[in-house]
């Protein structure tokens, strides 16, 4: 009896021996890191040339160059070779190709889920920057649904049936000054935002859910006096939404390199890619010291045909030229930094940035 009492010992003493040895492989074994909150940076029109300039004026010394996986997007929208910023919205968005115009919506007019919407189902918190009116073609996409870009004030509307927790840009008029007379600033308040429309407050505000509007329209462009707004957007957007214990979602975008881009105005591209560089820096440090977010850095299509045609090789006195006012469809470079950038090397349609966000946030499904 004796002696079955030591073997059943000294078989518990195996099996538990086992388990600790289990545990140790499972915790030394390298699984792929997830990352808790991607922030997305698009700069809209921004293609290699807009890029290269900003690279020059910087000395080559670029904040982007801290990116180490670099891909190639393709931007083509559903029916064409040339994308509006709204389809290519919505293939980042959504992962669906659609029409030009078409907000979050395929071309039959079904509402497609956008990859803020599955985040916010996922328990984390969202936002949207842009240096251009909110409810504009590229940050429309991530949360309105519309087969009509420019139904603006519709748009507005979305933005009360999401659980976005920050928002920060212009267009104050589509949610004030409405045709329907519908003030959706007080909808807001009436569902926890703190409404901002002063510049000045931004900085010392505190709380957890904001509708940040701070301009009629669009903002100004950077030489017309713009200033640091999209750095403190930026900064107030992730430190506020770095309080959800889950992670984020947020995009930022530069919006009116593309408008310099339409302008055929090498300086207005240039100051708004050299500032958009500056806040790729500033999110870099941010996820450098946090080490949980993935920064992917993009364009959603070219603007301009922009080109350089002669400088000097101290990059001072480049010459630039345009080919057209409207957008091309050459690739765009896309950069991506922290845990699941790697997933990002290649050439690819724009379509597959949602794919690979899904992917690395570890989300099933759309629905
Ligand atoms: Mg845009
Ligand atoms: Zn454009």
């Amino acid at each position: 009896m004796k002696k079955y009492f030591y073997l059943i010992i000294l078989f518990a003493i195996i099996t538990a021996s086992c388990d600790i040895k289990k545990e140790q492989k499972a915790n030394t074994e390298q699984q792929p890191k997830k990352p808790k909150n991607i922030i997305l940076m698009i700069g809209d029109g921004m293609g290699l040339t807009q890029m290269y300039a900003t690279y020059k004026v910087k000395k080559d010394n670029m904040n982007i160059a801290r990116c180490r996986h670099i891909g190639l997007v393709n931007t083509s929208s559903i029916d064409e070779l040339i994308t509006d910023s709204a389809a290519s919205g919505t293939a980042m968005a959504t992962g669906e190709k659609t029409r030009n115009g078409h907000i979050s919506v395929d071309t039959a007019g079904k509402r497609l889920k956008t990859i803020l919407e599955v985040a916010e189902a996922n328990g984390k918190a969202s936002g949207l920057v842009a240096t251009a009116a909110i409810t504009h073609a590229t940050p429309a996409s991530f949360i309105a649904h519309n087969p009509d870009r420019n139904d603006y004030e519709a748009i507005a509307t979305d933005f009360l049936d999401t659980g976005i927790d920050v928002f920060i840009g212009g267009g104050l008029d589509h949610f004030d000054k409405r045709e329907d007379g519908l003030l959706l600033t007080d909808s807001l308040k009436a569902r926890g935002y703190d409404v901002m429309t002063e510049k000045e407050e931004l900085l010392n505000y505190q709380g957890n859910q904001l509708a940040a509007l701070l301009y009629a329209k669009h903002p100004p462009k950077v030489y017309e006096g713009r200033q640091d707004f999209l750095e403190k957007a930026s900064n107030k957007a992730i430190e506020t939404l770095d309080k959800d214990k889950d992670g984020f979602f947020l995009m930022i975008e530069s919006s009116q390199i593309d408008w310099g881009g339409h302008d055929n105005d090498a300086d207005y591209v240039i100051q708004e890619t050299v500032e958009f560089d500056d806040i790729v820096g500033k999110v870099l440090d941010f996820a450098e010291k946090d080490g949980e977010t993935l920064v992917i850095i993009t364009a959603d299509h070219e603007t301009g045909g922009m080109t350089v045609t002669g400088g000097s090789l101290d990059g001072e006195n480049l010459e630039y030229h345009f080919s057209t006012g409207h957008h091309t469809p050459l690739f765009v470079p896309l950069f991506a930094y922290g845990p699941g950038a790697e997933e990002f090397t290649g050439i690819y349609e724009n379509t597959a940035i949602f794919d690979k966000m899904m992917q690395v946030f570890g989300f099933e499904n759309k629905e």
